[in-house]
C-alpha cells in the first residue's frame, strides 16, 4: 500500500469518528482535509519528491507516495502547489498531526504539533514520539491498547493545559491526534462558577422574600381579609418555584464539578425504600405507590446522596406527570448483560417517541405550561443524566402516550453485586 494510501485512511476514520463531538467549524476543516486526501489518492501528479516544498515536517512520506502514483499510472489534475496547499491546510488544523512509523518515531508532523511539542523538523534522524510528548508514558499508555484516547492535564510554563490523544494505529504505524481542550475547559468552568454564584447569591435573599411572604400569608388570614391573600400566594407560589429553580441549578453545577462522586456500597433495599418514602410523601390523593422489593439482596456501588436526588427527580416526575387515579411503581431488575437497573414507572400521559432524545436537554420540556404549573423546572431529568454519567450508567427511557412512562437508572455489572450471593458462598 502506498504511503497516501496509509496517511488517507486514518484520516477519513478521524473525519467520521469526529462528527460526533466536534465544533461545526473543526468539523468542516477535518471533513475538507478528508475530502482532499481521498481526491489526492486518486489524482495525485508523478512529480519529484525533492521538489515538493511545503512548510510541515515528513520524513521520507512523500518520496514514497510519488512513486506508487506513478506506478499506478492514475489520472493528473492536480498540480504540485495543489499539493502544497494540502499540507498548508494541514499544517494550519488547530489540531497536532503526527504520523509515526511501527517503531513509533514520527515520520510527519503539522505544524501544530511542531509548535505544542517544541519540536521543529527536519531532524536528521526521526525522533522517537515519546520523546516529543510531555510525558513519556502517554505514548506507552496510548500504544498498548489497540488505539484509544486518553485526557491528561500537565502544567506548561504554569499554565494548565488540557489534551486529548487519539492513537489511530494501522499496521506499518499510525496516526497520533492531540487536541488541546485547555480554553473550552476554562470557558466552561467560568460559566460553571458564574451559575453557582449567581445561585449562591440569589438564594439567601429569596430565601429571605419567601419567608416575609408566609408571614404576611398567616397575617392575611389572621385577619380574615379576602383580596389579599390570592396575589399574596401567587407570589409565594413563584417564589417558591424560583428557589426550586435555584436549588436545581446549585445541583447541575456541584454534579458538573471535579470532584467525583463519593461511591460506597448501599444496599439497594434501602435505597429503594428512600425512594418509596419520597413517593408517598408527593403523591396526591387518588395516587398508588407501589414498591416491587427485590428477592435478593443487590448492594449497589454508588453515591448516596446523588442517587437519592436522581431517585428523587425521578419520583417527582412520576407524580407531577400521572393525573390520578394511576400508579407510581419502583423496583429494580437485572437486565441482560449482567447490568442492574433501578427503575420508577408510572401510569401517566406518557411522552411522544420525538421527544425522547432531547428530555435530558436542559428546560426542555414536552408542554412547558403543564410542567411549571406542576412547579417543574425544566432542570430534574439533567440531573438525572449527570449522575447516571457520574456512575458510568445509563439513563434508559420507555415511554407510550397516554399508557405511562418508565425511567431506568442502568448500571453496569462492576457497580453492583448480589451479597446474598457472597454470603452463601463463604457459608460453605
Ligand atoms: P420538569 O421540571 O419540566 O419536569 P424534567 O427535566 O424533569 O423537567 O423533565 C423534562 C420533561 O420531560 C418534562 O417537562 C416532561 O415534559 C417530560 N417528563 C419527564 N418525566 C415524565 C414522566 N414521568 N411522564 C411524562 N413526561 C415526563
Amino acid at each position: 500500500m502506498s504511503g497516501w494510501r496509509r496517511f488517507a485512511l486514518p484520516l477519513l476514520a478521524l473525519g467520521v469518528a469526529l462528527a460526533v463531538g466536534w465544533s461545526q467549524r473543526e468539523l468542516a476543516l477535518v471533513l475538507t482535509l478528508v475530502v482532499l486526501v481521498v481526491s489526492l489518492r486518486q489524482t495525485l501528479p508523478p512529480q519529484p519528491s525533492s521538489n515538493l516544498t511545503r512548510s510541515g515536517a515528513y520524513h521520507s512520506a512523500a518520496s514514497s507516495t510519488q512513486s506508487s502514483a506513478l506506478t499506478e499510472g492514475e489520472a493528473l489534475p492536480l498540480s504540485r502547489s495543489d499539493l502544497a496547499r494540502f499540507f498548508l491546510a494541514l499544517d494550519r488544523a488547530p489540531v497536532a498531526i503526527l504520523w509515526l512509523d511501527a517503531r513509533g518515531r514520527v515520520r510527519w508532523l503539522n505544524d501544530t504539533a511542531q509548535g505544542w511539542l517544541s519540536y521543529r523538523a527536519p531532524m536528521r534522524q526521526p525522533l522517537h514520539v515519546s520523546w516529543l510528548l510531555p510525558y513519556p508514558e502517554w505514548w506507552q499508555e496510548l500504544a498498548a491498547g489497540s488505539g484509544g484516547v486518553i485526557e491528561r492535564v500537565f502544567f506548561q510554563e504554569g499554565v494548565e493545559k488540557r489534551w486529548r490523544l487519539s492513537w489511530w494505529p494501522q499496521n506499518d504505524g499510525g496516526l497520533l491526534w492531540i487536541e488541546d481542550s485547555s480554553e473550552r475547559h476554562r470557558v466552561d468552568a467560568m460559566r460553571r462558577d458564574f451559575v453557582a454564584n449567581v445561585s449562591h447569591e440569589l438564594r439567601t435573599p429569596l430565601t429571605l422574600v419567601i419567608g416575609y411572604l408566609e408571614t404576611a400569608l398567616e397575617d392575611a388570614a389572621g385577619a380574615q381579609y379576602d383580596a389579599l391573600p390570592s396575589y399574596l400566594e401567587r407570589a409565594h407560589r413563584e417564589a417558591q418555584r424560583m428557589l426550586r429553580l435555584i436549588q436545581d441549578l446549585l445541583q447541575l453545577a456541584e454534579l458538573e464539578g471535579t470532584l467525583p462522586p463519593k461511591r460506597l456500597w448501599l444496599s439497594v433495599g434501602e435505597v429503594l425504600a428512600q425512594a418509596e418514602a419520597q413517593a408517598r410523601a408527593l403523591a396526591r390523593p387518588g395516587q398508588e405507590v407501589i414498591v416491587l422489593w427485590p428477592e435478593k439482596d443487590y448492594q449497589l456501588l454508588a453515591d448516596a446522596h446523588e442517587l437519592t436526588m436522581a431517585l428523587g427527580n425521578l419520583v417527582s416526575n412520576a407524580v407531577r406527570y400521572t393525573p390520578p387515579p394511576g400508579s407510581i411503581e419502583l423496583g429494580c431488575r437485572e437486565t441482560a448483560p449482567g447490568q442492574l437497573a433501578l427503575y420508577v414507572r408510572d401510569s401517566g400521559i406518557g411522552i411522544a417517541p420525538e421527544h425522547l432524545p432531547r428530555l435530558t436537554e436542559r428546560f426542555y420540556r414536552v408542554d412547558r405550561a403543564r410542567s411549571r404549573a406542576s412547579g417543574g423546572t425544566g432542570l430534574g431529568l439533567a440531573i438525572v443524566a449527570h449522575v447516571a454519567q457520574r456512575h458510568e450508567a445509563k439513563l434508559s427511557v420507555r415511554s407510550e402516550v397516554g399508557v405511562g412512562s418508565e425511567f431506568s437508572l442502568v448500571f453496569p455489572a462492576q457497580a453492583w453485586k448480589d451479597q446474598s450471593l457472597t454470603r452463601q458462598t463463604s457459608q460453605r
